[in-house]
């Protein structure tokens, strides 16, 4: 057995779960590191605190003078807590978190130091930015970037340091980072969506996009993890045979949580209720050592921040507790991988849910605006959104019979299918007065009684409606949930303000508003009938019909990153004042980017793995079978050919796989050679996925067999039953 395999097991069987003391009742600690209005109105006069309370509320500028105030009231209160340093904490592209540490001390002139922290330190910074992709904006433009205080995220504390969530833009303005876009479509789904909500309740003055995530993850032992250089370095294992256990075994292996890593979650929760992400575990992993994390839903800003320091503070729980955290989305074959649920609905500073069915007929219309606006959103730009969830990790999963398919569709249920065939059929132009009341009694009166049993829902169906919320269920687990948030909410901001258009347009031709908007929604069905689908996503039939709709059904992250810079997606991010060309095409040209670099480095980490570790040791082993077979000629002479016919299979069999190895590395490597003299990014991600990336199937099994023949005691790599069993 391979050193490191062994001392990996060895250490991973000795491990007792790292216990931790729960220091207070859950509700105590909940914020307790965080700046929220509780420890602002401590620390903050009164001034102050309106100041942040009126950006956060109404999105008021804070001035200079203003945020020396909040600054010096943060410190104190960071300061109370230990702290030492701040930081701003933004989200650059490169899909994790970005720090940079400065202490609060500052020396004077005369030697000694001085706590300083002032507003403009709070307000704005200049990190070293060159490292973080672009895309080209810095070369076209200005060479340097900035971070800016977000109040709308609040400050919180990480180990001994004040972080301070920022934005991250260009001198020029553009957008380097996640939480821009975010923050621009957010913004304009405000106001569309207030405009619409206007129509039904004059008092409405803002709408708020609501997001729930479900984060799944593995936690698997880190001395095994470490021991396997593909996890390591690609967070996937590229080879590996699948265990005689798998998840197929029966339910009670799973049903009690190992007690290490109960002791993980427990320990997590608490860093979680520090950092005021509410967060509930749940234990309904489908696969062995795979767990879920949601928490209550939150405005969608937030809970991007809180999804995103949950991963970081996921990591570094795990290191405390010898575990590594897996957030690929296929980290093995054979084995369910891991998603990212966006649940997202809309919600009124009136309190109201708006694709919650209401009470009486006129919430209901209201639920029904938002509702078919939205399945209006999706149809229009279906191909736009499966690019917001495309990346290398995702391709894996999508279509793989455990994920929703590439085809995105919506799943409403029975009863607003029901709902909408009803609807379809009125009458155009101006309703009879049976006819309104049919409908506002029998169709739309109806809807709170049937979808209080709401519970046929489709597992199958990449965008369900369930209840009051729409999940969005094919993100992966390790997105960052703002660029499907970004896409989706500009979307439906669009979707909302053309139909304020058509609508108003009517009620100007004397049309009573009612019947405007019926007669709107009438056509909105009619034209959206293409993504509507309540069957089995994952059937064939499925990916047939859906061809014949028109809908487009992407497999590879190439081919779906194309959406994002036709002109349909450019017009309609310029329109809604998300973002300008530049900087959609960067994006675009950082995600292709990226995609390469994966399959780029899994190409070179298998050939590697194959060839330094597999093959080495294979023939080892056909060593020990030649010698056996020497052995056996000596003592046996002309019986041999009868007795040792299998040990000559077996190494016959051996050196086929080697051959098959060495030479598909080989192919391979060349393969990566040409596509890298490619200039144009498009065509280099198109041929790393066509033609690097299938020799990865074609390797791993011939490594995967040879795990099959060669002795357990000597092969070096941790199998999967170790990796995927140990407690
Ligand atoms: P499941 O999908 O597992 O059945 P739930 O229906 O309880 O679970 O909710 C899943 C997620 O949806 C949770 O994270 C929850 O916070 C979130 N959620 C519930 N209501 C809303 C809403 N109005 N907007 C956004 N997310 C919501
Ligand atoms: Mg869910």
């Amino acid at each position: 057995m391979g050193i490191l395999r062994f001392e990996a097991l060895k250490e991973a069987a000795n491990r007792e779960p790292v216990h931790f003391e729960e220091k207070n009742k859950k509700s105590n600690l909940f914020g307790a590191n965080v700046f929220n209005e509780h420890s602002m109105k401590q620390y903050l006069t009164s001034d102050a605190f309106k100041g942040v309370r009126d950006a956060i509320r109404y999105g008021t500028k804070i001035d200079r003078k203003l945020a020396d105030y909040i600054a010096l009231g943060m410190k104190e209160w960071a300061m109370s807590k230990g702290v030492t340093h701040y930081t701003h904490w933004f989200q650059p592209l490169t899909g994790v978190t970005a720090e940079k540490h400065d202490a609060f001390f500052e020396t004077d002139m005369e030697g000694g130091s001085v706590e300083k922290f002032s507003g403009g330190m709070l307000v704005q910074q200049e990190p070293d930015a060159s490292s973080f992709p672009n895309g080209g904006i810095r070369n076209t433009f200005e060479a340097r970037g900035y971070t800016a205080w977000d109040p709308t995220s609040p400050a919180f504390i990480y180990g001994t340091t004040l972080c301070i969530p920022t934005v991250f833009v260009s001198y020029t303005g553009e957008a380097l980072d996640f939480k821009t876009p975010l923050l621009r479509a957010l913004t304009s789904i405000d106001q569309a969506a207030s405009e619409v909500c206007r129509y039904f309740d004059k008092n409405v003055k803002k709408v708020t996009a609501t997001l729930g995530w479900e984060q799944e993850y593995f936690l698997i032992d880190s001395a095994l993890a470490n021991s396997r250089p593909d996890i390591a370095i690609t967070g996937r294992t590229l080879l590996g045979h699948t265990s005689a256990k798998g998840q197929q075994l029966d339910d009670h292996y799973f049903g009690s949580i190992p007690s290490r890593a109960l002791m993980y979650m427990r320990d997590l929760e608490e860093e979680c209720m520090l950092l005021g992400i509410p967060v509930k575990t749940r234990h309904n992993e489908v696969a062995p050592n795979q767990f879920e994390l949601a928490p209550i839903f939150e405005e969608t800003n937030l809970a991007v921040d809180h999804n995103s320091l949950l991963m970081d503070v996921m990591h570094k729980v795990g290191e405390r507790h010898n575990f590594k955290v897996l957030f690929h989305e296929k980290p093995f074959k054979g084995v369910n991988g891991s998603g990212k649920h966006n649940n997202w609905s809309l919600a009124t500073d009136t309190g109201v849910n708006l694709l919650a069915p209401g009470k009486t007929p006129k919430s209901n219309l209201q639920f029904l605006t938002f509702f078919i606006n939205a399945i209006k959103a999706v149809s229009t730009y279906e191909a736009l959104l499966r690019s917001s969830i495309a990346g290398a990790g995702n391709d894996h999963r999508l279509g793989a019979n455990e994920a929703p398919p590439a085809v995105i569709s919506i799943f409403i249920g029975e009863q607003l299918t029901k709902v909408l065939d009803e609807l379809e059929t009125v009458s155009s132009g101006k309703l009879s007065p049976e006819e309104k009341t049919d409908l506002k009694l029998n169709v739309v009166g109806k809807i709170p009684d049937v979808l209080l049993d709401n519970t046929d829902r489709n597992r199958t169906s990449s965008f369900a409606f369930t209840g009051n919320k729409f999940e969005f269920r094919a993100v992966g687990s390790s997105a960052n949930c703002a660029n499907s948030m970004t896409i989706l909410n500009t979307m439906v901001a669009k979707q909302l303000r053309d139909f304020k258009v058509e609508v108003d347009a009517l009620i100007s031709k004397d049309m009573k508003k009612d019947d405007a908007i019926f007669n709107v929604l009438r056509e909105y069905i009619k034209q959206s009938r293409n993504i509507l689908f309540e069957g089995d996503g994952y059937s064939d039939e499925w990916e047939a019909e859906a061809a014949t709709r028109g809908l487009s059904n992407f497999k590879t992250t190439p081919r779906a990153l194309k959406a994002r810079i036709d002109q349909k997606s450019l017009d309609l991010f310029e329109e809604m004042n998300v973002m300008n060309n530049v900087e959609v095409i960067a994006r675009y040209e950082i995600e292709l980017e990226e995609y390469t670099k994966r399959i780029q480095i899994e190409g070179r980490v298998l050939g590697d793995i194959a060839r330094n570790h597999v093959i080495p040791t294979a023939i080892r082993y056909q060593n020990t079978l030649i010698e056996n077979v020497k052995g056996l000629k000596e003592i046996f002479g002309e019986e041999f050919a009868e007795i040792g016919k299998e040990q000559i299979v077996l190494i016959r069999e051996i050196s086929a796989h080697i051959e098959g190895i060495n030479s598909k590395v080989e192919e391979m490597t060349q393969a990566r050679k040409q596509v890298n003299k490619l200039e144009d990014q498009q065509e280099m991600a198109e041929l790393y996925c066509d033609l690097v990336k299938p020799y990865f199937d074609i390797i791993r099994k011939h490594c995967d067999k040879l795990e099959l023949l060669v002795d357990d005691e000597i092969w070096t790599m941790t199998k999967y039953r170790e990796l995927l069993f140990t407690k």
